[in-house]
């Protein structure tokens, strides 16, 4: 079981990353933050509950989202593996991934922190836009989509995040920056933190990750040919 964790601010690159290292390892993206807008938009309890925390930047709390997540590993597509995207976001969600992992006989293959200073972040997120179909990510600046407001992959609709508003920017950069520190120093003492520079293109940092779980022994990745689980 390949399991990746992208690690990063908000705005980092994370959800650009994740589909296009899906691709090449053949396992799915896990990404909170879509599970986490889906409930909202089916207007479920947990939809209603996590929206409360989602519109004031801040992170919705760990019983919550470890529940969430272990539901979604628990279903047979994430069998084989999956990338994790945007989880985990506190030492407590990193300690309870690894405690659902061991209990499968597995673990977390590899740590990658898609490293972007906090300017930057900003301007990305500030001029995000993502499609309503898929979560997939559009820059107006530099990454626009082929056509203004339609999705290149789907044709579905470009919608800027409610929580990419400046003032919610600047909370969630202040609330969540700390605990991406916590889960840093955890993957790096468990010894399977890598790092890439995030401020390269999309491109470069792709060929990096792939260059860094290649280095980890993670099958499927750049160069081998190889599906993973192949
Ligand atoms: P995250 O999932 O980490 O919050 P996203 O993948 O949604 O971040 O990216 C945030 C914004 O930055 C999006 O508008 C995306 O198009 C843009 N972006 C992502 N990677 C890069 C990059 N390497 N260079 C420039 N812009 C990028
Ligand atoms: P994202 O799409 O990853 O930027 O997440 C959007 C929002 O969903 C975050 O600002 C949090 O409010 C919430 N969220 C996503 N993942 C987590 C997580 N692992 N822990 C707590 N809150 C999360």
């Amino acid at each position: 079981m390949n399991v990746v964790v992208l690690l990063g601010a908000p705005g980092a690159g994370k959800g650009t990353q994740a589909p296009l290292l899906a691709a090449r390892l053949e396992i799915p993206v896990v990404a909170t933050g879509d599970l986490f807008r889906a409930a909202v938009r089916e207007g479920t309890p947990l939809g209603l509950e996590a929206r409360r925390f989602m519109d004031a930047g801040r992170l919705v709390p760990d019983e919550i989202t470890v529940r969430l997540l272990l539901e979604r590993l628990a279903r047979p597509d994430a069998a084989d593996g999956v990338i994790l995207d945007g989880f985990p976001r506190t030492a407590i969600q990193a300690a309870a991934l690894d405690a659902a992992l061991t209990a499968r006989g597995a673990g977390v293959g590899a740590a990658v922190l898609v490293d972007v200073p906090g300017e930057e972040l900003v301007r990305r997120m500030s001029g995000r836009w993502i499609c309503r179909a898929n979560g997939h990510p559009y820059h107006e600046v530099s990454s626009p989509p082929r056509v203004a407001g339609v999705c290149d992959l789907d044709g579905s609709e470009l919608y800027q995040r409610a929580d990419d508003q400046p003032d919610t920017i600047r909370t969630r950069m202040d609330q969540q920056l700390g605990s991406l520190r916590e889960v840093i120093d955890h993957y790096r003492a468990a010894g399977c933190l890598r790092s890439v520079d995030g401020l390269q293109a999309i491109d470069r940092v792709a060929a990096d990750i792939d260059a860094q779980l290649t280095a980890a022994g993670i099958r499927g990745a750049a160069g081998s040919g190889r599906a993973a689980g192949a």
